[in-house]
C-alpha cells in the first residue's frame, strides 16, 4: 500500500516543495483506480485538485477518467502537456491519467509543477503490446520521488500480469481498445 507523502503539505503553500509520484502498469492492473483513490483522499484533506487527461484518450468520456471497474472523475482533456501550465492555477495536486499518450515534454512540465509546489500524480501503461517501455513513462519514473507499480490478474492462468496483451492482429503502437483487443497476461502467457 502507497503512503501518501502529506509531510509538508501543512506548510504556507510558498514554501512547500512539490514530487512527482508516478502509478504504473499494464492494461487493468488498477492504474486509473489508484489514481482515483490518492485523488479522493487528497479533496478529504481539503486540497485543490486538477485533473488531466490526453485528448486522445476518449474511450469511456469525453472529459472524466474512467476506470475499469467504471468509478471516474471529472477532468480536463488537453493536447499538450504545456496546456497544463496555464490551466492549474493555485491547485495542490495535480493528477494525470494515460501519460503513455504524451510526448517526453511531459517530463519537463511535470518537473515544472513539482518544483512550483505541487503533488503531481502520474498514471500511465509502462509498456506497449510488445512489452517496449511506452512514451515518455521510463522518464517520468526516472525523475519521479515515489514509484508505484500494480498489477491485473493473467487472464490465462490467474498468475500476476505484468503485460497488456494485443488480440487483434494491428501492429500500431496506440490503438485505443478494452477487453475486446487487449488482455492482461504474465510473463509466460505473454509469450505463448
Ligand atoms: P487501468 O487504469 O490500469 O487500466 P483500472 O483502474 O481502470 O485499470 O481498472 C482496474 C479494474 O479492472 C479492476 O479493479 C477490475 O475490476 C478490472 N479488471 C478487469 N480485468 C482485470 C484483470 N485481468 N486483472 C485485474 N483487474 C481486472
Ligand atoms: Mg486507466
Amino acid at each position: 500500500m502507497f503512503i501518501e507523502p502529506y509531510h509538508n503539505q501543512h506548510q504556507q503553500k510558498e514554501k512547500r516543495t512539490g514530487w512527482i509520484e508516478v502509478i504504473c502498469g499494464s492494461m487493468f492492473s488498477g492504474k486509473t483506480e489508484e489514481l482515483i483513490r490518492r485523488l479522493n483522499r487528497a479533496r478529504i484533506a481539503k486540497q485543490e485538485v486538477k485533473i488531466f487527461k490526453p485528448t486522445v484518450d476518449t474511450r469511456y468520456h469525453a472529459e472524466d477518467i474512467v476506470s475499469h471497474n467504471a468509478s471516474s472523475v471529472g477532468s480536463v482533456p488537453i493536447q499538450h502537456p504545456s496546456d497544463m501550465l496555464a490551466l492549474v492555477g493555485n491547485c495542490d495536486v495535480v493528477g494525470i491519467d494515460e501519460a503513455q499518450f504524451f510526448d517526453n515534454t511531459v517530463v519537463d512540465i511535470a518537473n515544472k509543477l513539482a518544483e512550483s509546489g505541487k503533488r503531481v500524480i502520474i498514471a500511465g501503461l509502462d509498456m506497449d503490446f510488445l512489452g517496449n517501455p511506452f512514451g515518455p513513462m521510463p522518464n517520468l519514473m526516472a525523475v519521479a520521488e515515489y514509484i508505484t507499480k500494480v498489477h491485473a490478474v493473467c487472464v490465462v492462468c490467474g498468475d500476476v500480469a505484468n503485460y497488456s496483451y494485443r488480440k487483434i492482429a494491428v501492429q500500431d503502437q496506440v490503438v485505443l481498445g478494452e477487453t475486446d483487443s487487449y488482455e492482461a497476461r504474465c510473463r509466460k502467457c505473454f509469450h505463448l
